[in-house]
């Protein structure tokens, strides 16, 4: 899923969103509640209507956002109580207000409720207790959630921690949702315990046949790694926020169009993409517009990195269904250009690696920030 935070994947409209084979796109809850109001987007027809996408769209619970606001942020068994990012103003978000607004925006699937907790970092005991109060809220959104075209989604949390994983999983397994998320991943954890989590998490699903959603993970080896353990819907801003920043994601790894050597470059960003930056433009004309910041190359080269990952997805998806996943996974892993694969040229790698998820600010169980300088934690950290 690309993620539109404000209702609008950033430089794209719906035509761009369809070219690159997007059938589904996330809006942030969190986000359209402070600006510019659920209920305002309820008058006008709901979000569909309200950003002319035709298409399914996903609401994050704004669990997310929230907690990870830290010092502007205090968690409590009622909800969690805020500032917004944007004027200071004071709100709450309940597991029942969090489904309320939900409702009133309209997508077609809403998201529980949930406490995540930075992943590689939290201590244990922290852990345990936002999987418990994750646990409850849970509860709580089922019951009060009534919109029935609209389906939601549990999320699953237990940080890095196997046993914690599968008690999550296994609880809530064995609630009424229509999906079951894998949250509290994409963070400050490495691939090898994400993937230990991962596979926890799987193991307790055995035998269920729901929709497994890891929230927040974008790279191409990222997500293939995850499929490979058997989840099946992601999202992230990383492909639209790398683009903003110059990089391309192409076959066998990825280009950095800040380097003055694709200033002469007439080939496209990739040969073998069928967008409509690469069939039309040269990577010297984007190297160009980058240089100029002209708002194009933004545009151009995101959907080159949406459409790059979603005929990856595409081409894992195949695979799957032909039954020949094994034989092609060489090949697979060598295209998302993940380790061990060949740096594309001198320079194309980005000298500041971009964050893997959103989460950013580290949070503790009272909401203060830690080891971080209060003044420091500007209202910036509540975008995306
Ligand atoms: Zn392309």
């Amino acid at each position: 899923m690309p993620v539109g935070t404000n209702a609008t994947v950033k430089s794209l409209d719906p035509d761009d969103l369809h070219s690159i084979g997007a059938q589904i796109i996330l809006a942030n809850t969190y986000h359209l509640y402070l600006r510019p109001g659920h209920e305002r987007i309820k008058r006008l027809g709901g979000l569909n209507k309200f950003s002319a996408w035709s298409k399914p769209i996903l609401t994050d619970s704004g669990g997310f956002q929230v907690v990870s606001l830290g010092p502007l942020m205090r968690i409590r068994e009622e909800g969690a109580r805020f500032h917004s990012h944007l004027d200071g103003s004071q709100h709450l978000f309940t597991p029942e207000r969090s489904i309320e607004i939900q409702e009133a925006l309209g997508p077609d699937i809403a998201v529980a409720f949930d406490q995540p907790v930075m992943p590689g970092s939290s201590e244990r005991r922290d852990v345990l207790r936002a999987m418990q109060r994750t646990h409850r809220w849970a509860v709580r959104s089922l019951r009060a959630h009534a919109l029935e075209e609209q389906a939601l989604f549990g999320i699953a949390q237990g940080g890095i921690d196997p046993e914690l994983r599968a008690e999550s999983a296994t609880y809530i397994r064995s609630l009424p949702f229509e999906g079951i998320n894998l949250g509290g991943l994409a963070g400050d954890e490495t691939p090898e315990e994400r993937n230990t989590a991962v596979e926890a998490t799987i193991a307790a699903l055995q035998g269920d046949h729901r929709v497994r959603y890891l929230m927040g993970l974008g790279s191409p080896v990222d997500l293939l790694e995850a499929v490979l353990r058997g989840v099946d819907l992601f999202d992230s801003v990383l492909p639209a926020r790398v683009a903003r920043n110059g990089q391309a994601w192409v076959t066998g790894g990825r280009m950095n169009l800040r380097n003055a050597r694709h200033l002469d470059e007439d080939q496209p960003l990739d040969a073998l993409c069928d967008c409509s930056t690469c069939r039309r433009f040269s990577r010297a004309y984007l190297a160009h517009l980058f240089r100029a910041e002209e708002l194009l190359a933004y545009r151009l080269l995101t959907i080159h990195n949406l459409r790059h990952l979603s005929a990856f997805m595409r081409a894992i998806r195949l695979a799957l269904r032909s039954g020949t996943l094994a034989a092609e996974l060489p090949r697979l892993r060598a295209a998302a250009g993940g380790p061990g694969t060949p740096r594309l040229g001198v320079g194309d790698e980005p000298s500041e690696e971009p964050a893997r998820g959103a989460m950013r600010p580290r949070y503790a169980e009272d909401g203060r920030l830690r080891g971080v300088n209060r003044q420091r934690a500007t209202a910036r950290e509540g975008r995306e």
